[in-house]
């Protein structure tokens, strides 16, 4: 029995879905070690406390909130700090966190001063004993590499989507707790925050991927992309690297192995031809459509289904239908 300590990250002072996932993890892993305690450690302005409830629905034991106005943006030095000097006064087998740009910002700087091992990407966990065995892939996607730790805490970060937040309630313990480095003195500071796509759920938060390649031709076209991502109400659109070059979209809704990597329930590629650079932020996608006009193109290996077709006539007819089936509903 070992307790379990988890990094509930926030954006804007709301809980994301990967943080839910990571608690969900978490739970797993503390069930595993035969009934250990979660404890859910988030960090926000102040306010950030009264998401504890929410953090109790997935399976959080302990709720502990760092608050503090410098927080209202991610400093990484005064989480990094308070985290790690909770890890030193209580014994965690582990310490979870996402795999975002925060939980990539966090675990090394975690690992260090714990000097605790650190595995980043993971999509599976299992417990054995005293081993702890987690599924990390490798070699942009293309195998599963299981790697056992040893040591406490061991630091993981799970992959967005691998994990289902699953609801398993719990009568919260609500703890606060004072940062160990002044939020305020940070050496780095968060001077602006650029929102992605406006209106749309973030590329690792939504279930539905609608991603555009080259062979839309042209930016403008890319509506057609806008269209059939609105059709399906909650999905969020991506892009190649060749269309992020060209700067028909920006930078962050590249997906890949420079770019990010998404693992929604469906991914839709449109005029992508399935470099395998590209494969490697999305061939993890539960159902993957490909729209593509040469059916010898590298994406149709990885297809769950695939359309032959010129995208400018196919996609239009596709948000029809995609509207038409809605309408049902
Ligand atoms: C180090 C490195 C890192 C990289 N990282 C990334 C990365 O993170 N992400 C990424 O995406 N790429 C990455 N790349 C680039 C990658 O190798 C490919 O060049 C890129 O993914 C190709 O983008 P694309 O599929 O949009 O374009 P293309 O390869 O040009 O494919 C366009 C496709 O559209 C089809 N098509 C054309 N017209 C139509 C039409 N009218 N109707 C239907 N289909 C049509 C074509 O048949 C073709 O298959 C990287 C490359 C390198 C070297």
């Amino acid at each position: 029995m070992a307790n379990v300590l988890v990094f509930a990250e926030t954006r804007g002072g709301e809980l994301r879905k990967l943080a839910t996932e990571a608690v969900a993890a978490a739970r797993r892993l503390a069930d595993a070690t035969g009934g250990g305690e979660v404890h859910a450690f988030v960090a926000g302005a102040p306010g950030v406390a009264q998401k504890a409830d929410a953090l109790g629905r997935y399976g959080a034991d302990v709720v502990i909130a760092l608050e503090h106005p410098a927080l209202a943006t991610f400093e990484r030095e005064s989480i990094a700090a308070t985290i790690a000097a909770r890890a030193k006064s209580a014994s965690y087998r582990a310490i979870v966190l996402g795999f975002s740009a925060q939980g990539r910002d966090l675990g090394p700087r975690l690992a260090a001063k714990l000097d605790a091992p650190i595995v980043s990407d993971i999509v599976d966990l299992e417990v054995a004993g005293d081993a702890l065995t987690v599924k990390h892939p490798g070699y942009a996607n293309k195998v599963m590499i299981t790697l056992t730790i040893s040591g406490s805490p061991a630091i993981v970060s799970v992959r967005p989507s691998a994990f289902s937040a699953q609801e398993s309630p719990r009568t919260v313990r609500a703890e606060t707790i004072a940062p160990a480095a002044d939020p305020s003195a940070a050496r780095v500071k968060v001077t602006q925050v650029v929102e992605g796509s406006k209106g749309r759920p973030d590329l690792a938060d939504a279930p539905v991927i609608v991603a555009g390649g080259r062979g839309l031709k042209a930016p403008e076209n890319f509506k057609l992309v806008e269209d059939l991502a609105d059709a399906f109400g909650n999905a969020a659109v991506g892009a190649t690297r060749a269309v992020t070059d060209e700067g028909w979209r920006p930078h962050a809704d590249q997906i890949g192995q420079t770019g990010r990597q998404v693992s929604p329930q469906l991914y839709v590629a449109v005029g992508i031809s399935g470099a395998i650079q590209h494969l490697a932020g999305m061939r993890s996608s539960k159902t993957i459509v490909a729209i593509n006009r040469d059916k010898e193109a590298p994406i149709f290996k990885v297809a769950d289904y695939g359309i032959i077709g010129d995208v400018l006539e196919v996609v239009p007819a596709l948000t029809q239908a995609v509207r038409e089936a809605k309408k049902g509903h």
